[in-house]
């Protein structure tokens, strides 16, 4: 029974997954182990071994600069500044925003001890230079404001002349960006406002 509860803990530890569910993959996966179980150990192992952190924006692909960072037809004057790299692949499916991207890690939170330096905050302040917009996509969240706020802060300091904006109707307060619907996502990309703090 040990090899088995050790599979379920671990795969209740996944995100969305409960210990029901992760009983009912756990025994998916061994009632046949050529046919459910070695595909899956493949599939982690090569992308254990290929997929990579982008070194400029954090993304999460087989090269870095990732295929977005050195996508020629994406704009490199615009980033846009999201919380996880889920929210890249939300943006992305929407097709209304051609720019690069910068993955936070997180937000600042007092409560659950994130500070500046917990988030890649230097790794944004140093690519600025030749960047007209950054837009603020960090989801309405108490947290993810009051970050988009310091942020902003930070980027007047060393370039006041960069428009900053942030995701307006659509976002619902208490919202995350990752789980928006494409249209909803897509409404808020196109109506974003100047930010303002
Ligand atoms: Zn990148």
């Amino acid at each position: 029974m040990d090899a088995i509860e050790t599979l379920i803990k671990r795969l209740a530890k996944l995100p969305g997954m409960g210990k029901r569910s992760a009983t009912r993959v756990a025994l998916h996966l061994l009632s046949d182990k050529d046919v459910n179980l070695s595909p899956l150990e493949q599939a982690l192992a090569f992308a254990r071994e290929n997929v990579v952190t982008c070194e400029v924006c954090g993304n999460l692909d087989t090269i870095s600069p990732c295929g977005i960072c050195t996508h020629k037809h994406k704009d490199a004057s615009k980033i846009c500044i999201i919380q996880s790299v889920g929210d890249i692949w939300a943006m992305e499916r929407t097709g209304f925003y051609d720019g690069h991207y910068h993955v936070l890690g997180g937000v600042l939170s007092a409560l659950d001890g994130v500070t500046p330096d917990k988030l890649r905050i230097l790794g944004l302040l140093s690519r600025l230079d030749n960047v007209s917009e950054i837009i603020m996509a960090l989801g309405a969240t108490v947290d993810g404001q009051a970050t988009a706020h310091y942020i902003a802060e930070q980027i007047r300091k060393t370039h006041p002349d960069i428009t900053i904006s942030r995701l307006a109707y659509g976002v619902p307060i208490g919202g995350e960006v990752e789980y928006l619907d494409d249209s909803t996502l897509a409404t808020a990309m196109k109506s974003r406002s100047t930010f303002s703090s």
